[in-house]
Formats: C-alpha cells, structure tokens, sequence
C-alpha cells in the first residue's frame, strides 16, 4: 500500500477503512478481516463509540505478529478547551490500548479550539500521540487553529468525493502543508456518486467497479481516503482501487466531474451547500 509522509514526518496509508456507523457489536469482527485483506490504516473516533472494539482487534493481530508500525490508527475528540481536551484525549488513548495514536483529530470545529489544539500538541510532546489534525474545519475555523499553532495540523478531514472534490479548500490546506483526508469518498452509498455515467465509462475500461474508480482518482489525486464498508468482499474490492491506474486523460474527465457542493452532511440542503462559503459548527 503506497503511504504518504504528513508534516508530522509519520507516514499514512493512501487508503484505510473507515468504522462510522460500524456497530460495536460487530467492529472487533470488521476491523479484524480488514487486517486480514490488506488494510493498515483505521480510522475512528469518539463518537462512533467502537474505539475499544478496534483497539481490541489490533491487539488481536499484534499478537499474531503484526507489528504495530505497519498499522496506522486515527481517532477523533470532540472537546472543547484544553481541559476537557486533556481528558478527552486520556480516553481515547485508554478505550484504543495501543500506546500512542498515529494520528488524533478534533472531529469538528468546538467553541474553544486554540484550547484543545494546545491539548493535542501537549500530547504530541508527552509521546501519546504522533500525530494531530482536524476534521471539518473551513475558513474562520481553519485560520485560528493554524494562527496560533506550534505544530501545524498534519491533515483535514473532510467530506470529499469525485463530485465534490474540495477545490476552494485545496488552497489553503497546501499552503500550510495540509493533507486533504477524504470522509463519504462514497458519497455514503448515498444518491450520485457510484451512479455516474463518466465513472461507469472508466470502470468498464479497467474491469474495476464504480467504487474503485472514485477511490483510485482521490488515491491518484494524492487524497487520503477511508471508505467505509463491513462487507469482507467490499473491504477487498475498495482496497484493490489502489491498484487502479489512471490515465491523464481519464484523470481529467474524472476531475471534471467536479459539483463543488456536499452530498453528505447531514442537516443541510443536498445539493446547494459548499461548507467553505460557511466558516461553521456544524450541530453535534
Ligand atoms: P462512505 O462514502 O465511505 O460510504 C460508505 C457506504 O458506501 C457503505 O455504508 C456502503 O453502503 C457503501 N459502500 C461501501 N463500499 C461500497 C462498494 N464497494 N460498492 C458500493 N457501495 C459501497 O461514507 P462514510 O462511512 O460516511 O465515510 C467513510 C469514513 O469516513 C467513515 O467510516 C468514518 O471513518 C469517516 N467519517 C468521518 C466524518 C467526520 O466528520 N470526520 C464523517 C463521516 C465519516
């Protein structure tokens, strides 16, 4: 699996599996066959309340020999200030049992973010964290954190798929040596992305799928992506998208796809929201 060095000098897997809505229940079984197929990149997070189900699948292959530098791990708090942060971030660390966490993010924008960006870089510092980021960050919210950092947030995750492909974001993000980390690359199996007919045209060329198309061009596009699926046959055909090769040509009709609106936030009209026009808290 190709990886890609963040600022933080900690290398990423271009593509992981993502645990949103994966129920507790069956997180340990998921995130174990993910291991199995191929995935070295899992990404978590407070809110979806399965980090110790993943912590406890790892453990699993780290027993069987895995080492724990060839797996990537990301979760995600949602406090506000540094004192929540702290024990926020001793949580996540405890519930995950891994030592430190590859990468931590704050899941979205919090009324005090200098404080919990602070709270992250302490642990960064303490050795409890190798990397730190954000998620769902834009304008007002994005500069204050990256105004007052001491250690720059090494990515923003962020919703991004083939139809929306971030655009008025990618300024900013490399300007400050940001990676873009891609959530809904599928558009949550919602409406649009796995229907359109450019992507069916390229996925017939290359006897792949949809879904492999749009994973390749965000892999191709240098994107970091985590779809998510519990499907064992699912996890294999996501992950085979990293071995897709474009051509300029078909990265470019791909490109073109662009809408410049969300799919996938849930709260707001579909089709005729762009979150960077909204520097926003988005509801809990
Ligand atoms: P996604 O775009 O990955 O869509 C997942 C859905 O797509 C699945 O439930 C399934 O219905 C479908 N799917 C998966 N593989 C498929 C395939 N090969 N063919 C057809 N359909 C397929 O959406 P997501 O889960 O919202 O995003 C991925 C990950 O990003 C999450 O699991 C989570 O880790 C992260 N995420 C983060 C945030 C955030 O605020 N930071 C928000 C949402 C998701």
């Amino acid at each position: 699996m190709d990886g890609i060095t963040l600022s933080s000098g900690t290398r990423i897997p271009v593509l992981g599996l993502g645990v949103y809505q994966t129920p507790p229940g069956i997180t340990e079984r998921v995130v174990r066959e993910a291991i199995e197929v191929g995935y070295r990149l899992i990404d978590t997070a407070q809110y979806y309340r399965n980090e110790a189900q993943v912590g406890r699948a790892v453990r699993e292959a780290l027993s069987q020999g895995m080492a724990r530098e060839d797996l990537f791990l990301t979760t995600k708090i949602m406090a506000s200030g540094h004192e929540e942060s702290r024990r926020a971030i001793a949580e996540s660390v405890a519930a995950l049992d891994l030592g430190p966490i590859d990468l931590m993010l704050i899941h979205w924008p919090q009324e005090d973010g200098p404080g919990t960006w602070r709270a992250l870089e302490e642990a960064v510092e303490a050795g409890r964290v190798r990397a730190i980021g954000l998620s769902n960050f834009y304008g007002q919210d994005l500069e204050e954190i990256i105004r007052g950092a001491r250690i720059m947030p090494a990515v923003n995750q962020v919703e991004s798929s083939v139809l929306y492909q971030q655009r008025r974001l990618m300024p900013a993000l490399e300007r400050h040596g940001i990676r873009l980390e891609a959530w809904g690359p599928l558009g949550q199996g919602r409406r649009g992305v796995l229907d359109d007919p450019v992507l069916a045209r390229v996925a017939r060329a290359h006897g792949a799928t949809p879904a492999q198309v749009a994973l390749a061009f965000q892999v191709r596009t240098g994107v970091i992506t985590i779809p998510k699926t519990v499907s064992r046959d699912r996890m294999v055909e996501n992950l085979g998208a990293a071995d897709i090769g474009l051509s300029a040509a078909e990265l470019e009709q791909l490109a073109a796809l662009d809408t410049g609106r969300c799919i996938g936030w849930p709260g707001f009209p579909e089709q005729d929201y762009d979150p960077a026009d909204h520097p926003f808290s988005p509801p809990a």
